[in-house]
């Protein structure tokens, strides 16, 4: 027997409309790489987005379309968000930090018609654009900034100006396509996510329900994960459901303008990867006080280390640590507490925060062993992490290969991460596969080699890879970025390491890098390291 309610497709739309009548309040707050602070509200960023919308119409840009954009976090780029999609088409985000030849691979791959870019990125595509005929380009930005360029690229204000601001948006299935995004591909060419309607629509009525009470009502938010990377971890779409406000950094991401702006904005949750939290605390310390509003971080993309969540707590700034990916949307889990946990003794706290949470809601999870057999979620055994639900991809665009490699013969999702469960459904991250040490038949997490690591006063980063050894397979090397010139001996890392590590999982040996080497999402990139270091001899093979 069927249930007897109304049926309406979960769209994209809805959001704009929804924000723009129930929180007049918010407000998008963007510095522009024009140099100034822009401001405006939902019911103007709905009204911009149906004139992009009209003016996309009149390009030729139809239903299914694929739009690109290359771009920082600004509200144009939060226009497009919201415009593309409404209007049937699918909004390709083309991350800057891709390789050139990434960059061409993405848009030929996604079949993009037309790519929108801030200012910043002239000069990059007018290298790039020989080897991308049919593009065709709008940038994001008004007719007195207009760079004189050979792109022959229209310019967004004018595209908008004197157009209708109302519009009824086009209905169509909710499984419609409405989003695109490459994953960074540190191996192979990267593989596209088709995210859908439905599919961000549940995303954000889960994230809402799990961060929402943390958020407070009506939040200050500085989404500093990029609007290029997995739909800035869904903010756009849930942040006009819980009526927040948004204060977009632009291209503006150290720890000084990151200060300055939370500071002037009153911002009061910050989204984005450790290495940005990293610089953010530096400047805190430096100063000598976190801005006055901030009360919340959401941190994921890379194990959050342990010293820097105390370092932000002890200050009251709640740590929410998540873990997800491009192809679960991507929150996956989330660690906000429960009164009772919250209760806790401080390093109790500070326990369940180095793990990456609770499984939101929609989003299953079962660890595997070598030979695809269930793992129990008893917090010891540790398997490969698969996921299933409405917010996790089926597959790769156009990548039957890459789609048979990824999913099981029952459906889910292999994560390619390490990782145990709690009975209590704590998820710990321990590894990415190919990240583990494999020494002697045993496994040794580089996540808890590096979190240890850091809290030796001499180490700003770290990074543990394994080396091959003839006897145990692989052995670790410890790279360190040190903090000052001080450079600390292997055995004086090793002594804040041993209480807490096996002898057989201590690093052999340590090297000193000036730079860690990052990968497009804001991550130290292993497979940098791997190459610079495949050569270094261990001591005890010398
Ligand atoms: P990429 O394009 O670099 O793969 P993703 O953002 O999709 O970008 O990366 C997802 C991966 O990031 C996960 O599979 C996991 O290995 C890692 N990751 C994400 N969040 C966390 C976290 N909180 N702790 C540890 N690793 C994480």
């Amino acid at each position: 027997m069927d249930g007897l309610m109304m049926h309406r497709p979960l769209l994209q739309s809805g959001l704009l409309d929804y924000a723009a009548e129930a929180w007049p309040g918010a407000e998008i707050v963007s510095r522009r790489v024009e140099g100034d602070l822009h401001r405006q509200g939902w019911a103007e960023t709905r009204a911009r987005a149906v004139q992009l919308s009209l003016a996309l119409e009149d390009l030729g840009i139809a239903p299914g379309d694929r739009v690109a954009t290359l771009a920082w976090n600004g509200h144009r780029h939060l226009e497009i968000y919201h415009a593309v999609p409404a209007m049937g088409a699918v909004c390709h985000t083309i991350n800057p930090r891709l390789s050139a030849e990434q960059m061409i691979f993405v848009a030929h791959h996604a079949g993009d018609r037309l790519l929108f870019t801030d200012l910043t990125f002239v000069p990059l595509l007018e290298k790039l654009h020989d080897r991308l005929p049919d593009m065709r380009y709008v940038i994001l930005t008004d007719r007195a900034h207009m760079p004189d360029t050979g792109l022959q690229a229209l310019c967004y204000e004018d595209l908008l100006e004197g157009r209708a601001t109302d519009r009824a948006w086009p209905e169509f299935p909710e499984t419609t396509a409405s989003g695109l995004c490459y994953t960074s591909g540190t191996t192979g060419d990267p593989k596209g996510v088709l995210y859908s309607h439905r599919s961000n629509m549940l995303h954000a009525l889960a994230t809402a329900a799990v961060l929402g009470p943390d958020l407070g009502p009506q939040p200050r938010i500085l989404p500093v994960v990029p609007l290029f990377h997995v739909n800035a971890w869904g903010l756009p779409f849930t942040a006009p459901l819980v009526g927040a406000s948004l204060v977009m950094p632009g291209p503006a991401l150290d720890g000084a303008s990151l200060w300055d702006l939370c500071q002037a904005e009153a911002v009061q949750s910050a989204w984005g990867v450790p290495t940005i939290w990293q610089g953010l605390m530096a400047e805190i310390q430096s100063r000598g006080a976190k801005p006055d509003a901030l009360r919340h971080i959401v941190v994921g993309g890379s194990a959050m280390p342990r010293s820097l969540t105390e370092a932000f707590e002890k200050m009251g700034v709640d740590v929410n640590h998540a873990w997800g990916m491009t192809e679960t949307s991507p929150l996956g889990s989330q660690g906000s507490l429960t009164p009772q946990e919250r209760d806790r003794p401080f390093a109790e706290r500070m326990a369940l925060k180095q793990g990456q949470g609770r499984r939101v809601f929609g989003v299953e999870m079962k660890i595997v062993d070598d030979a695809g057999r269930r793992q129990p979620h008893d917090g010891q055994a540790m398997g490969e992490l698969f996921v299933r639900g409405n917010t996790v991809a089926a597959g790769y665009h156009d990548n039957p290969d890459a789609t048979a490699r990824a999913v099981d013969a029952e459906g889910w999702f292999g994560t390619g991460d390490i990782a145990s469960i709690r009975p209590d459904g704590f998820l710990t991250l321990r590894d990415r596969a190919k990240d583990l040490i494999k020494s002697g038949g045993e496994w040794i997490s580089s996540i808890d080699v590096e979190n240890l690591a850091l809290t030796h006063p001499d180490v700003a980063q770290c990074a543990v890879i394994a080396l091959p050894h003839p006897k145990w397979d692989e052995r670790p090397l410890l790279v360190v970025k040190p903090r000052g010139d001080a450079r600390p001996g292997l055995e004086d890392v090793c002594a804040v390491l041993r209480p807490h590590l096996a002898s057989w999982q201590l690093p052999d040996d340590i090297v000193f890098v000036d730079e860690m080497p990052m990968t497009a999402t804001g991550k130290i990139s292993k497979l940098t390291l791997r190459q610079r270091f495949a050569d270094h001899v261990l001591p005890d093979l010398r």
